[in-house]
């Protein structure tokens, strides 16, 4: 299939469309708050102050910049362009970090769930130190009545390995990540196979310079991995078949 530029922006544009949905639907008062922050005077980047983080909204991790102004307002976040990640450029979701930022939902300290005397249940604000004293409580009352190897962890993110070694201290090895059998460790034998080492992050292809990209089982476009469809987007515009 020869793609060109236009046609591949419409593709990725789909996938924004629904990313827009999908963040309508969850909650508009974040995005509403993030204008509303935006509403104040027009500053210019000498008056912010920029700040080094990364994006956690997906695995890829894109290093970037924070603009902060003087009343310790988020006004910007852009890629930093050291970082072969993004390049200097985040994906629609990274740059829209500041809506996230604002979002009312957003989590800020645990929540208990409780249930009132009708049944109906709700969530009320609680101290890390009443959240964690309740797990420990939870958890020590399973080991205690089923033994630790009841309890097993599906892990994802990069939580997963803080909570492997909360299990391993509890007692348990049933740790498993459905996500790396179905996603990165067939890339991890693959690689290892034919590169003779393991993928590494941001992965070493050569996507940008290819002359024709044959995709198996991979979405990129739609997956927004940030680098990878900024070369597949140069790829394109050097005539490489897709
Ligand atoms: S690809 Fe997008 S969502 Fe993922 S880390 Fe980069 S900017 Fe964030």
């Amino acid at each position: 299939m020869k793609s060109n530029r236009r046609q591949f922006i419409k593709i990725s544009t789909l996938g924004t469309g629904g990313l827009a949905l999908g963040l309508s639907s969850m909650n508009l008062n974040g995005i509403n708050a993030a204008y509303a922050a935006n509403k104040n005077e027009a500053v210019s980047d000498e008056d912010l102050t920029p700040y080094p983080t990364y994006c956690e909204v997906c695995f890829w991790k894109c290093a970037a910049w924070t603009y902060v102004d003087k009343k310790g307002e988020i006004r910007k976040i852009i890629g930093n362009k050291e970082d072969p990640h993004c390049n200097g450029r985040l994906c629609p979701r990274g740059t829209g970090g500041i809506g996230m930022y604002h979002d009312e939902d957003r989590l800020k300290n645990p929540l208990i769930r409780e249930t009132k005397e009708d049944g109906t249940q709700y969530y009320r604000d609680a101290s890390w130190e009443e959240a964690l004293d309740l797990i420990a409580d939870k958890m020590g009352k399973i080991k205690k009545e089923h033994g630790p190897e009841c309890v097993a962890l599906f892990s994802h993110g990069t939580g997963g390995k803080l909570m492997g070694h909360l299990l391993k201290a509890y007692g348990s090895s049933n740790i498993s990540a459905p996500s790396f059998a179905q996603c990165r460790g067939p890339r991890e034998v693959a690689f290892t196979a034919t590169f003779g080492e393991d993928v590494q992050s941001p992965e070493r292809t050569d996507i940008r310079d290819t002359k024709c990209l044959v995709l198996i089982g991979s979405h990129i476009g739609e997956n927004m991995h940030n680098g990878q469809i900024q070369e597949m987007s140069d790829a394109i515009d050097n005539g490489a078949t897709i």
